[in-house]
């Protein structure tokens, strides 16, 4: 998985040469405080990095295409300490490749009263340089992340700290590679979508393999490191006794392992970041790969079942945004329903690929069989969801453009034990309501796939999103059908 400490955000101040060497030289010790300041909050995930007060057309240009070419650099937070005419901006922006946030803050918290004079207000511009740093970023329509407040403020570095992570996911899904092992599930129109549009919109290219490409990863697999593997699985997992060594499906489990492995290794010499499967082709597979994507996504890989390359891209991004975070992030689906009029509620499943990431127990391990596919019983984790704000994200190709949608929920256990389901579940009471939250859902076009997270806040996904350029709907407690229906009337146009 992916390192924030391996990478940078840049600090740099707007400001311009009208107001003579010494407050300029003002300036930039105020804003290596700044940047040092927040580098060593713990609040903030990354490292920050001052870089020199920027004071005309030529200096911000090469600084931004400086940005472009940087590996480590992630995104840009930009300041106006004081006032930076903005045509001076206009190129330097043309260019820009990064995202960036524009820290509306000030170096003083407060206005000195007894002491203020001239010289501390030709100093302390913020107030109304941002306005026209703003300017210039909404005529030029920059997608950004406007934050205000004191850069101390602990509010203030949260709200930093939330859309680095989204500019983490970001900078990770350019030149993400997503493995296809088979095609869609048949006949299925949401998990299908716009590749090429995927990868000139989102950065990720996503390409098909046939399993008979994995099948010789796996048939290499040895049986030494099935037996490492399986130890493993003894130390992680509550394995059922049917499953366990002796038991009479243990050899199921073995080839589990032996599957997990082949596609760890393909996934690895491939550099992939994410992959899907589908059960209707598994030829040379003797089952479909249930704990394995489990495990996988566990360990950061994005995953959509049934050929649903774009929930594989979403979960990555997902897992990107919530490196080190509490709550884990799975692929989802909602899978049946409580309509009791009392408690309407959500069951979300899936036939097997739950992410681990996302319990809190030790997981069960069990072998049964699955009831389509027509193939070997493949064993899988079982267990439940904690209880917690969580939010269900789903990514919809509309034939022209990429709509986003989001509801927030509130994950509950289970009203009683659920014996006989042999899957990892999540049960949730949709925001602000089953009733809104489906309705809106539908009329949206969301997928019955998503990205689950309880790590993540809708804060995340709507950066993420901003960054991206692409609609996002949100579905939350303050959703109105008259007015959501509005919006997405309003937004065909406004996106199309
Ligand atoms: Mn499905």
């Amino acid at each position: 998985m992916k390192k924030l400490k391996n990478y940078e955000v840049w600090f740099i101040t707007g400001s311009q040469h009208l107001y003579g060497e010494k407050t300029l030289l003002e300036v930039a010790e105020h804003s290596k405080e700044i940047a040092k300041g927040l580098s060593k909050s713990p609040n903030i995930p990354i490292k920050v990095v001052f870089k020199p007060v920027l004071t005309t057309p030529d200096s911000i240009y090469d600084l931004m295409l400086e940005a472009n070419n940087s590996k480590t650099c992630i995104g840009l937070i930009t300041w106006m300490h004081t006032f930076s005419p903005a045509k001076m901006w206009i190129a330097g922006l043309k260019v820009l490749q990064k995202p960036f946030v524009h820290l509306h803050t000030q170096y003083n918290r407060d206005i000195p009263w007894s002491k203020i004079d001239m010289d501390f207000m030709n100093l302390n511009q913020s107030a109304h340089g941002g306005r026209e740093f703003g300017f210039i970023c909404t005529r030029m329509k920059k997608s950004r992340k406007v934050i205000v407040g004191y850069w101390k403020d602990e509010k203030v570095q949260n709200k930093l700290a939330i859309w680095m992570r989204a500019a983490f996911a970001w900078q990770d899904a350019q030149g993400g590679k997503i493995a296809r092992f088979g095609d869609n599930m048949r006949e299925v129109a949401v998990t299908e979508g716009d590749k090429v549009e995927a990868q000139l919109r989102l950065g990720y290219s996503v390409n098909g393999f046939g399993v008979g490409d994995l099948v010789k990863y796996v048939t290499t697999i040895t049986d030494k490191e099935i037996d490492t593997l399986i130890s493993e699985y003894q130390d992680r997992y509550i394995i059922a006794a049917e499953a366990a060594i002796g038991g009479s499906k243990h050899s199921d489990l073995r080839e589990a392992a032996r599957i997990e492995l082949g596609i760890r290794q393909f996934l690895e010499d491939g550099n992939f970041t994410g992959f899907t499967t589908t059960f209707e082709d598994l030829h040379g597979l003797k089952q479909l790969p249930g704990l394995a994507v489990q495990r996988l996504m566990a360990d950061g890989y994005g995953f959509g079942a049934e050929g649903d390359w774009k929930t594989a891209a979403l979960v990555r991004a997902m897992k990107i945004m919530s490196v080190g975070l509490n709550g884990g992030a799975s692929f989802m689906e909602d899978y049946t329903y409580h309509l009791d009029p009392s408690g309407m509620k959500v069951l979300g499943a899936h036939m097997l690929e739950v992410c681990e990431s996302i319990t809190a127990g030790k997981p069960g391990l069990e072998v049964h069989p699955l009831s389509i596919g027509g193939k070997d019983d493949p064993p899988r984790l079982v267990f439940n969801v904690p209880a917690g704000p969580a939010l269900n994200v789903s990514l919809i190709d509309l034939g022209n453009r990429f709509r986003m949608i989001l509801n927030e929920v509130d994950v509950v256990l289970p009203d009683e034990e659920l014996p006989k389901l042999p899957v990892a579940r999540a049960v949730w009471i949709p925001k602000p309501d089953l009733e809104i939250a489906a309705e809106s859902w539908i009329l949206a076009g969301g997928a019955h796939h998503s990205g689950f997270s309880q790590a993540l806040t809708a804060e995340y996904i709507e950066d993420f999103a901003e960054i991206a350029g692409i609609e996002l709907l949100q579905i939350d407690d303050s959703t109105k059908m008259s007015e959501f229906k509005k919006e997405i009337r309003w937004n065909t146009v406004s996106y199309s």
